[in-house]
This record gives structure tokens, sequence and C-alpha cells, in this order.
């Protein structure tokens, strides 16, 4: 395994900032940390980095321990690389001086060959003998990265990487990023808030709230089945709607019994089912009627809120050339593959079923 964590664990004075963390990347995955601002992203990449000492728990790197309760290895003996958002470039070298810079030790001709080399990877030969400021935000990023994948790191830590650009700039680079990874077989875990760049890099996502790892998985997987009610809130939108049990992989909501794979089945006979607005088929023909309390445009779709004659809410997202009005009744039928399941009441955020957007 190129980076394991075994329940780490990380306190600044009263505050548990990691709270018994696990996970593990193979050669050449992407990793990502995604989360909201303060749940200790930041925290776990400065520990593998070696800048903060575990409280508990173990670091591993290529199946080496890099720390443990209260000791590590020096950041600089650890062979991993790093990038931050302000990736400050040295001004006064030009692009192949800053790329070459983390080679100290190569051979001058290793040096230019492996140089020559990652220029090509990121298109950017041309810009061999450019300086900084005469280089876009998304060069200069570019070449920041290139950086620090010149010395062929065990580990390349990535902390919102792309945090000055603007967003389509910023899924271009995270697809761009991805590649260069790729095509170099480099190991990197990335920090994130932005779901759709995790979504556009990695692997292996993990979603983390106030210390906690609550799922390491991927896209998928944590869109599909979500661990809990947390990650079903954060990844994706979404309501739940209250549900009894019908059969073995079926249940009966208010439009109609919905069979599917029952992804965390609960003890009991009444739930709240997770309905994604991808799950909601806008349907003129379908019998199953609903009224619209809100719309959103978004380009190719409308991402309606449809209102039940209970007054619970879904969400339905419909090709935008279906373009109703607030207030209209519009058919619609679910199509849904997976069950995802919570108890009712359902813990902690949201305290009236099935009436709140997840979202
Ligand atoms: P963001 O997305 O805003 O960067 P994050 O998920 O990366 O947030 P961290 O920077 O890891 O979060 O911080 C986790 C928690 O630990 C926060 O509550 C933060 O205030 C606290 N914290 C981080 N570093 C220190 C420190 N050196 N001393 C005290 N508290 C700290």
């Amino acid at each position: 395994m190129q980076l394991t964590l075994e329940q780490l664990v990380i306190e600044f004075a009263a505050l548990r900032a990691v709270d018994e963390v696990s996970l593990q990347l193979e050669r050449a995955q992407i990793g990502c940390l995604l989360g909201p601002s303060g749940c200790g992203k930041t925290t776990v990449l400065r520990a593998i980095a070696g800048f903060e000492l575990p409280h508990r728990g173990r670091i591993l790197i290529r199946d080496r321990e890099v720390s443990g309760a209260g000791w590590s290895v020096a950041p600089e003996k650890r062979r991993v690389g790093m990038v931050f958002q302000d990736y400050a470039l040295f001004p006064h070298l030009d692009v192949s001086d800053n790329v070459a810079f983390g080679l100290r030790g190569m051979s001058a001709r290793e040096t230019r060959a492996r140089v020559t080399q990652l220029l090509d990877l990121v298109d950017m030969q041309a810009y061999r003998n450019t300086y900084p400021h005469q280089l876009s935000g998304g060069q200069q990023q570019r070449v920041a990265l290139t950086r620090a994948m010149a010395p062929r790191p065990d580990l390349l830590l990535l902390d919102e990487p792309f945090g000055s650009q603007d967003a389509e700039l910023r899924e271009q680079l995270a697809k761009e990023v991805r590649s260069m990874l790729r095509e170099d077989s480099i190991t990197a875990l990335l920090v994130t808030h932005d779901q759709f760049e995790a979504f556009a890099m990695a692997d292996s996502i993990g979603v983390m709230n106030a210390g906690r790892l609550h799922q390491w998985g991927s896209a998928y997987e944590l869109y599909h089945r979500p661990a809990d009610l947390f990650v079903g809130d954060f990844i994706g939108q979404g309501t739940l709607l209250p549900a009894t049990r019908a059969g073995t992989n079926s249940i009966l909501t208010e439009l109609g019994e919905l069979s599917g794979q029952i992804v965390n089945d609960l003890n009991g006979d009444r739930f709240n089912v997770l309905i994604r607005p991808d799950d909601v088929i806008h349907d003129d023909a379908a019998r199953t009627t609903a009224r619209i309390v809100d719309r959103a445009f978004r380009g190719a779709e409308f991402l309606y809120t449809l209102a039940l004659p209970s007054g619970d809410r879904i969400l339905c997202m419909a090709p935008s050339h279906h373009d109703h009005k607030v207030g209209q009744e519009i058919g619609i039928r679910l199509d849904v593959e997976h069950l995802v399941l919570f108890a009712d009441p359902a813990p902690g955020a949201i305290d009236k079923p099935g009436s709140v957007s997840l979202d």
C-alpha cells in the first residue's frame, strides 16, 4: 500500500481535529478528502506531510511507518511532494529552472531529460524559458504541479490546488492533472470542498465532518450508497420520504411501491427513503402527479421542486424543453435502482422527515 492511515487522531488542546481516521491508497491511485470548512482535511494532509504529530494512530507511506503516537519522521525525509493553493513559483527562475528545482542531486543530463519529459506531459514545452509573471494562472498551476511531480515523490499532496481559479477552469485543470498523475503513475491525495472537482479527479473519495471520516469510496458509492445521512446530504441532492416495508426488496411510499436493491437494511418497518432528483422521471403520461413549487434552470435541465398531496417534497430533474411553470401539476414516475433507507425519525440534521430538502 502506498499510503495507510490507521485510526489517526490529532488534537489541538481540547479540539479533536482528526478523529480516528483510517484510509488506504494503492500505488498510482488518486484519493480526495471532501468536506465542509474546518472538518479536518488540511490537518490530515499536514500530518501525512509530517507537519502535525498524531496523538494516536499511525501513518505508513509505502508500508513504512512514518508517524505514530507522539513521534514522526521529518517532512524532508518522507519523499512527499506538496502543492498548495498559493503555489508560489520562484519569480526569478524560468519555467524549466522552476521544474528543475526539486531535482538537485541528479546529473545535469538527467535533470534536462526529466524536465523535458514533464514539460511535454503538461504541454508546456514552448514556455520553458518563460518567467512565471508571463504565464496565466492555469499555466502557473501546471508548472507548480510539474515541479512537485519532478522528483517522483512516493506521494503527492494537493491542498485546494485549484482554489484560486474560476469554476470552469477548475474542472478542466482537475481533468488535466488527473491525466498527468496517471501518466507518471503518481499516487496523490487531494483536499477540496468542491465535490465536482473530487468527482473529476479521484478514484476514492473520503467525506469528512467534524474530524470524522464518514465514508471512503468511489463517487458512485458515495452517491448511490451513502453510509449515513451526512454523506447522503453532502453528496448530491435529494429529499427523504416516509416509507414502510412492503417486501424483501420493496417499500411503500406515498408514490406507491418502490422496488430496488435495499442498500442499508434497517430493522423495523418504518423509515425514510432517500429520493434523488434523477430517480424522479417527468412523464406526461404518468398517472401520478405532483405540483411544482419551485424550479431552477440548469441549462440542459430544470430542477423542479415538487409538492406531493401530503405536503412532502421531492426534486425532479427534467430536460429543459419541458418548460413548466410554478403551480402546474406534472406527471411523474419513480425509477429507483437502489433504496437508501434511514431510520425514522432521521437522527440529527432533519427534524421533519419527508419535507426537508437535503441540499
Ligand atoms: P478548510 O476547508 O476551511 O481549509 P479543513 O477541513 O482543512 O478546513 P483544518 O484546517 O484541518 O480544516 O482544521 C480543522 C480544525 O482544526 C478547525 O477547527 C481548525 O480551527 C483547527 N485547527 C487547525 N490547525 C490548528 C492549530 N494549529 N491550532 C489550533 N487549532 C487548529
